[in-house]
């Protein structure tokens, strides 16, 4: 069922927290019942780390920062016309479709260095605001509501207790066909929430105005229902 009325206004919805909360689930299942656009900005920060670990300016976790801002200019970071079965647009790096390469653990072990440099966050907040700049749009990622968007009608901050966060992300990654122990999925995302909430540039912060959603406890239709009754209210 589409919502209709309130929704004739074409609202911005900013969508922040840590990795596994599950805010992609939440902003892709809002934005199909509103007929929003859906923007994953994580998967923007991917698609630049992927394109510095094929260039190899990446080894041993050391980023050649230098190289990767000279390069910038070559980087063209898009999504896909169409979205596929899961209602996600595939991310298309140098027009290339490299949706399933950015999902690696390859590149969430990188992803958060990358992210912290400010050039690479210049460019990508730019396009995000270009891509949003109609409204009826719902962005997922760290500083939607705090920076891209911050006046957004709508924001909410998403979270979930850390082995839910851990095993959904288990869980995904082996949909792919990837395997990877517990351990190894914790501390990936231990690593990044260090990296993405102490960066000076844009760190993850919960602002004042964000409607938290602790997604532990609650199906995927019960929080779908949650934030559809706030989205009313605007
Ligand atoms: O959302 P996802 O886990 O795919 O994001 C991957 C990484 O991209 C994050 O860990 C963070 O380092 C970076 N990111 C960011 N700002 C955003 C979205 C993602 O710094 N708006």
């Amino acid at each position: 069922m589409k919502e209709t009325s309130a929704y004739s206004k074409r609202i911005t919805i900013a969508i922040d927290g840590f990795s596994g909360c599950g805010k992609s689930t939440l902003a892709k299942d809002l934005a199909k019942r509103l007929n929003y656009v859906f923007i994953d900005s994580g998967a923007m920060y991917r698609g630049v780390t992927l394109y510095a670990l094929e260039q190899g300016l990446i080894s041993d976790k050391i980023l050649d920062q230098a190289a990767l801002i000279n390069q910038l200019d070559k980087v063209d970071i898009d999504f896909s016309l169409n979205a596929d079965e899961s209602g996600r647009q595939h991310l298309l790096l140098n027009g290339r479709d490299v949706e399933r390469e950015i999902r690696s653990m390859e590149v969430s072990n990188h992803v958060s260095i990358v992210a912290a440099v400010s050039e690479v966050r210049k460019k990508l907040v730019d396009l995000q605001r270009n891509m949003g700049a109609n409204g009826g749009v719902v962005m997922d990622g760290r500083d939607i509501g705090s920076v891209v968007f911050p006046n957004a009608q709508l924001k909410f901050f998403v979270t979930a207790r850390p082995e839910i966060r851990a095993a959904r992300r288990k869980a995904e990654l082996e949909e792919k066909g990837q395997y990877f122990s517990l351990e190894e999925i914790t501390q990936n995302l231990q690593e990044r929430d260090k990296l993405d909430t102490s960066r000076a540039d844009s760190p993850l912060i919960q602002v004042p105005d964000a409607i938290v959603i602790d997604t532990s406890d609650h199906t995927r239709e019960s929080q779908l229902e949650f934030a559809l009754s706030k989205v009313r209210t605007v």
